[in-house]
């Protein structure tokens, strides 16, 4: 890409994990839907700040305005002026395969023999080859990514209509999918038959529906949320109304845990009940497993706020905001000179000598994935004069990569893959440290293992991945 600098990736504080997209779609006649897109990404950055696009249709012609960058940066008055229309679908893009460049930006636009269509994918499909393999012969690729190769699939699909199409690649597909897409007529929502990725949908108080990857979107723009899509669901809106078309044979469902534990914003709903109370409910379940004996906890902002809110209400012990965080840091595209990049997490961080010193701290954290972050949070808290500091994670040992879309890490780069609880609290300097169990995970976000892909913390995958085998010595690890 013409990336210039990923911030997120770059500064010593990226020890993180990416979500794959945000997907936005709405079909609301009379209401200027291009402006509630635009607004409905705006609470979907977070998924992704790689490109964003939206293409919106009249129903005669569908126009789509793509480029690479934060949605603030693509989208003025006078592009949202010439997005006219009353279906809209948004897209705002983290790259896990396909290259970071505006080719493979979204919304797609392909145009088919039945007339065009465009579409927003938030997943990642494991068996892209062979998919391709099946696309007719002529067919010429523009981008690299498997949202392509889908688009491709359904246009060229066997049936009498959309819906029919959709359900032939759904048989064929596999890995995580949340998509909406549209003709120049309708508007359509779909999810994986696993359900891996989130997608949601609600209603416009005065008529009109609305579909998106999280419900704050749909709360931003004043959409009524109604539920989430059910695993392999497909719905389609036009001018008769919602059309609901379910699975035949409905698979185990497998929502990828970490929009629990990190991905999802805390102020949206997953299958009716909200994230900030899971992740509050993680802290408190933390603090029953952990307990440290220590004076303050804080927790590592933004995403591991309401855990450590939560471990502070179990354990009694007071909360305090010990890091203010540099917000906009991570959304620069400027890169910072060697000095400015020895200076760490400092760049990111600030914290707040007056709360800390002294203090035996416990710091809430809400994953290590390759253990790059954590040493030097603790070393950020001790030079503010922290006696003693107590990592607590609000999710078990990431010990094997993800295949479903989100951008993590390799084996070797995974700490916990590699190392004993233990080890890794001496590798990172804390005085003790202490991992959220699956069990008790399962519990604080109250769903079922079977309900759930836990994947990359157990190496047991959904049905939808079919990937090499993870081998014996992939499989020593660190779980509680
Ligand atoms: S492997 Fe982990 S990150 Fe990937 S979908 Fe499953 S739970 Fe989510």
């Amino acid at each position: 890409m013409a990336r210039g600098y990923d911030a997120q990736a770059q500064l010593p504080a990226g020890d993180s994990l990416h979500e794959a997209c945000g997907v936005v779609g709405i079909y609301a006649p009379g209401h200027s839907v291009a402006r509630q897109a635009y607004f409905a990404l705006y609470a979907l950055q977070h998924r992704g700040q790689e490109s964003a696009g939206i293409a919106v249709s009249d129903g005669a012609t569908i126009a789509c305005h793509r480029e690479m960058g934060l949605i603030s940066s693509i989208f003025d008055e006078e592009i949202l002026g010439k997005l006219t229309g009353y279906i809209a679908v948004g897209h705002t893009r983290y790259s896990t395969t396909g290259s970071s460049a505006v080719v493979n930006a979204q919304p797609l636009l392909e145009r088919a023999r039945f007339g065009d269509v465009t579409l927003a994918h938030n997943g990642n499909l494991t068996n892209i080859d062979a998919l391709r393999g099946e696309l007719d012969a002529a067919t010429v690729l523009q981008a690299s990514s498997d949202s392509e190769v889908l688009a491709k699939a359904i246009v060229q699909a066997p049936g009498d209509d959309l819906v029919a199409r959709i359900r032939f690649v759904m048989g064929r597909a596999e890995g995580a999918y949340s998509v909406v897409m549209s003709t120049e007529k309708a508007l359509y929502a779909f999810r994986d038959p696993w359900g891996v990725r989130p997608l949601c949908y609600g209603r416009f108080p005065g008529g009109g529906y609305m579909f998106a990857s999280e419900s704050c979107a749909l709360a931003t723009v004043g959409a009524e949320y109604l539920r989430e899509l059910d695993p392999g669901e497909v719905i389609r809106v036009d001018g008769d109304g919602l059309h609901i078309d379910k699975p035949a044979q409905p698979k185990p469902q497998a929502l990828c845990m970490f929009e629990y534990i990190y991905f999802a914003r805390p102020d949206s709903l997953l299958k009716g009940s909200s994230i900030y109370m899971a992740r509050l409910e993680m802290g408190r379940q933390l603090a029953r497993e952990h307990p440290a004996d220590a004076d303050v906890v804080m927790a590592v902002p933004d995403s591991a706020v309401p855990g450590g809110m939560g471990y502070s209400q179990e354990s009694g012990l007071p909360y305090v905001e010990g890091l203010i965080k540099n917000r906009y840091i991570g959304r620069t595209f400027i890169s910072p000179d060697q000095g400015m990049r020895a200076r760490g997490v400092a760049l990111k961080f600030n914290p707040i000598v007056e709360l800390l010193e002294g203090k035996r701290v416990v710091v809430i954290d809400d994953s290590i994935v390759r253990g790059t972050t954590t040493p030097r949070i603790v070393k950020l808290l001790r030079d503010a004069g922290a006696r003693e500091v107590h990592v607590r994670i609000t999710s078990p040992p990431i010990i094997h990569p993800c295949y479903l879309g989100v951008d993590m890490a390799t084996h070797e780069e995974l700490i916990a893959a590699n190392y004993t609880v233990e080890e890794i609290r001496v590798k990172i300097g804390a005085d003790s440290l202490g991992f959220l169990s699956r069990d008790g995970l399962l519990k604080a976000v109250a769903r079922k293992r079977g309900e759930m892909c836990l994947g990359c913390l157990t190496g047991e995958y959904p049905e939808t991945y079919n990937g090499p085998p993870i081998t014996a010595r992939e499989t020593v690890a660190a779980a509680p």
